[in-house]
């Protein structure tokens, strides 16, 4: 099982400028492998390969002696996050999608250099980073151990709002559950955040409503001192606070529904989730305003946290879900407005998005609280239409 281990690094002054210039200098990388890429593409219409690009780093290292100052594995590392993206372009071609070259990054948003662990970056004695290219150790502020027996196969520099982290990835062995063989369907709420098949709904926690105008009011005021007679320093500091704020509320969203997934995979062992790489989707859920930031991560701390507790997530064909009867099997047609699933076939009453998350449960294991056989029906649930 991966685990990612996020400390952050505390570089001195000199250590800072050392890596501002390695991501500017990988950001050249980047952005000189993408201009060859789009050469190739527009001459003969093909994709360079990684490994074509890769032959000639080597060559480049010498001619650019700044690229030879820094890991050689990390700036393959480099060339490799091109070819995802690119690739990830040519997919969107062969679908006909929508597709847009992809772009050459400014150095200033250029955050995040991969290394091999123990090549390019290496743990020293006093738990201090040494990064090839980097004047002398960094200090990192281990605030907790690695799960025990992990091994860590890669890791990641990164620059946010001016401050450095390091993530780990870890391989640690997985610890199995010994709870029993309870099922639970999740699904993406109207208002609620979100909605569980056995009923609960989880509020949506006031904070999108409130970051969003703490936002806005610093968003203002970098806007305000763009005005030209305004001193570029005062600029930098609405940025800076701008960034800041917008990394606390991330770090306070994450908190909540770090709890709120660890709760869920608590009490279920197996869930079910709408599978969100499904084409479609996103239009669907645009219309239930529920594409948000929240639920993505929610959903991959719920997958990462059942895996690491050896229990099952199980993603479904979301389509039709919120049209169906959780009870009969009926077509159920309803327009956002309609809050209940009111079934004219079997008679069942109940909130839409709690009957849609039941219709999830069964598409993945073939039972929910309502269908017959699942041993845990209840009459009461059940009005009259
Ligand atoms: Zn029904």
């Amino acid at each position: 099982m991966l685990l990612s281990y996020k400390y952050r690094i505390h570089p001195n002054r000199r250590q800072r400028e050392a890596l501002d210039e390695m991501l500017h200098w990988f950001c050249q990388l980047y952005n000189a492998g993408l201009q060859q890429r789009i050469e190739a593409y527009r001459r003969q219409g093909v994709s360079l390969t990684y490994k074509a690009q890769a032959d000639e780093l080597k060559l480049l290292r010498t001619e650019v002696p700044e690229l030879g100052n820094y890991s050689f594995s990390a700036e393959q590392q480099v060339l490799r996050r091109l070819t995802k993206t690119f690739n990830a372009f040519f997919g969107r071609v062969k679908r006909g999608a929508k597709a847009g070259f992809p772009r050459f990054k400014a150095s200033a948003r250029f955050h995040a250099a991969d290394f091999r662990f123990g090549d390019g970056l290496k743990m020293k004695p006093g738990r201090r980073l040494s990064i090839v290219g980097i004047p002398g150790l960094v200090k990192v502020k281990w605030h907790r151990d690695w799960p025990p027996g992990a091994a860590c196969g890669a890791a990641v520099i990164t620059r946010q709002a001016g401050k450095w982290s390091v993530v780990f990835q870890l391989d640690a062995p997985v610890e199995h559950s010994v709870t029993g063989p309870v099922t639970v369907g999740l699904d993406a709420g109207l208002s609620a955040l979100v909605a569980l098949s056995d009923g609960a709904l989880v509020e949506r926690p006031n904070w999108t409503k409130k970051a969003a105008k703490g936002l806005r009011k610093r968003q203002r005021a970098v806007s305000r001192s763009r005005k030209p007679n305004l001193r570029s320093k005062r600029r930098k500091k609405a940025t800076a606070r701008l960034a800041a704020y917008s990394r606390k509320t991330a770090n306070r969203r994450a908190d909540h529904l770090h709890k709120l997934a660890a709760d869920i995979v608590a009490r279920y062992d197996r869930i079910a989730v709408e599978d969100l790489t499904i084409q479609g989707l996103a239009r669907s859920m645009l219309a239930k305003d529920v594409l948000d930031a929240a639920w993505g991560l929610l959903m991959a701390l719920i997958a990462d946290k059942a895996e690491r507790a050896g229990k099952l997530v199980v993603a479904v064909d979301p389509r039709g879900t919120s049209q169906e009867c959780p009870c009969c099997g009926a077509k159920v047609e309803k327009t956002l407005a309609d809050r209940v699933h009111r079934c004219p076939d079997c008679g069942l009453v109940e909130n839409r998005d709690v009957a849609a998350a039941s219709v999830i449960e069964f598409r993945a294991f073939g039972h929910n609280k309502f269908r017959p056989g699942s041993g845990l029906r209840t009459p009461s649930g059940r009005v009259a239409a």
